[in-house]
């Protein structure tokens, strides 16, 4: 019988978080592939759990796959985890996880941490839809690319940054993103834990003075026209007809706005409602 590959969330600071069922698939599986063995260790350590360790990282996935995909095959059960959160999420493990899904070997997540989610909920901006965009890209053109997504999304965006890039990131983003809000969250279930919910402007004040990992959280490009239209057509047909009378619009005017606002002809507006 195969072995099942586990891919395991492990704390993004706090050790508190590692969760009881991660704790018992470590204890349980045959070896653990690491992104830096040294890292896994010093958890392994903490927990008291000794495990064979093969690491896993960015430079070696391909090959390393190979040789996972061959234990798998033999039947050992492997547990997949990064130096923190969860691997895949701007860490090393798609490659693996697809190679063992062509080869029908199981596949089981144990859900933890994720920074970008718990950064998220905490931002106070809006989560029903967000676009998580990992790091931006180095590449000029690329990134620019990136950077127009960014100014025209509706979307709440979330981006990954390293602290020594993050001067240059905020300049960036000061000059697409004009009112929308942005949130900076920093070493998140660490001592120093903190939400900073300033305008762009204070943001990039402050910057220097800041240390350790952080995300950004950028709130959806606001769409005025279509939220006031939602609003009015929310409206009685009179009490429509009352909004831009106030404003000073004729008869034949407002009419023409309903009927634009509504989506309908002007007639359909004249037979339901004017006498
Ligand atoms: N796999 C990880 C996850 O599940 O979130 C992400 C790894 S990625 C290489 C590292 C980036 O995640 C950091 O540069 C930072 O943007 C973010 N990050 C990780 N831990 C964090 C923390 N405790 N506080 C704030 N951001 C963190």
């Amino acid at each position: 019988m195969k072995g099942t590959l586990y891919i395991v969330a492990t704390p993004i600071g706090n050790l508190e978080d590692i969760t009881l069922r991660a704790l018992r698939i470590l204890k349980e599986v045959d070896l653990i592939a690491a992104e830096d063995t040294r890292q896994t260790l010093k958890l392994l350590n903490h927990f008291e759990i000794s495990k064979p360790l093969i690491s896993y990282h960015r430079h070696n996935e391909d090959v390393k796959s190979e040789i996972l995909i061959e234990k798998l095959e033999n039947g050992e059960n492997i547990a997949l985890v990064s130096d923190a959160g969860t691997p895949g999420i701007c860490d090393p493990g798609e490659e693996v996880i697809k190679k063992a899904i062509e080869e029908d070997i199981n596949v089981v997540p144990i859900p933890g941490p994720c920074a970008m989610i718990n950064a998220l909920i905490a931002s106070g901006i809006d989560t029903k839809e967000f676009t998580f965009l990992g790091f931006l890209p180095l590449n000029k053109k690329t990134r620019k690319e990136k950077l127009k997504e960014i100014e025209e999304s509706e979307k709440t965006i979330i981006i990954y940054e390293a602290p020594h890039k993050m001067k240059n990131t905020l300049k960036e983003l000061s000059e697409i993103l004009k009112e929308r809000k942005i949130v900076l969250a920093r070493e998140l279930t660490k001592i120093h834990e903190e939400f900073i919910r300033e305008d762009i402007d204070s943001l990039m004040e402050k910057i220097e003075k800041l240390k350790g990992e952080m995300i950004l959280i950028i709130e959806g490009k606001k769409i005025e026209n279509s939220n006031q239209e939602n609003m009015l057509n929310k409206l009685s047909l009179e009490e429509h007809y009352k909004y831009y009378e106030k404003q000073g619009f004729d008869k034949k005017e407002i009419i023409k706005k309903i009927a634009k606002d509504r989506n309908v002809s002007k007639n359909e507006i004249y037979m339901n409602f004017i006498k």
